[in-house]
């Protein structure tokens, strides 16, 4: 068995003006997150432990925030421009987990829609996705509310 393992992690603060869009769901929340595409930080952790296990280099290579292409990007769609690559490379996920670092909002009542919008792009069954909420226990700039975390990893597969 060939088996590739990644790991990502990003960050975003909080904002106004946006809408918070996280694992592929908007979540009505009065912040959103800042970032050059919708910010979506867990699909940005996801997207880098995939790229990290296939070698791929990061998603700041492949989709620069200096491109006016990726601005307000869906960043689901950067994840199924991810998926592609990996097709091409004859890599198929066997497993994702995934950990949500955030004061506000909970993060348990939106795993299920979250599981929805991304195990489709992802190609793996509900049970083959893992995310968890964490609060910081009010430590640092996450636990005063200022910013979200996520951490990813991943575990592909090189079909033979
Ligand atoms: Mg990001």
């Amino acid at each position: 068995m060939d088996l590739r393992i990644g790991l990502g992690y990003d960050l975003h603060r909080f904002g106004p003006g946006r809408s918070l869009r996280l694992g592929g769901v908007e979540i009505p929340f009065p912040l959103g997150l800042v970032g050059h595409s919708d910010a979506d930080c867990l699909v940005h952790a996801v997207i880098d432990a995939l790229l990290g296990a296939a070698g791929e280099g990061d998603i700041g290579r492949l989709f620069p925030d200096t491109d006016p292409a990726y601005k307000n990007a869906r960043s689901t769609a950067l994840l199924a421009a991810v998926m592609e690559r990996l097709k091409k490379a004859g890599l198929e996920v066997v497993h994702v987990d995934s950990v949500i670092v955030t004061e506000k909002p909970a993060v348990a009542p939106h795993v299920p829609a979250m599981k929805r919008a991304l195990c489709p792009l992802l190609g793996v069954a509900s049970d083959r996705l893992g995310i968890k909420g964490k609060t910081n226990e009010g430590v640092g700039a996450i636990g005063r509310g200022e910013a979200i975390a996520c951490w990813a990893t991943a575990l592909l597969q090189k079909k033979a």
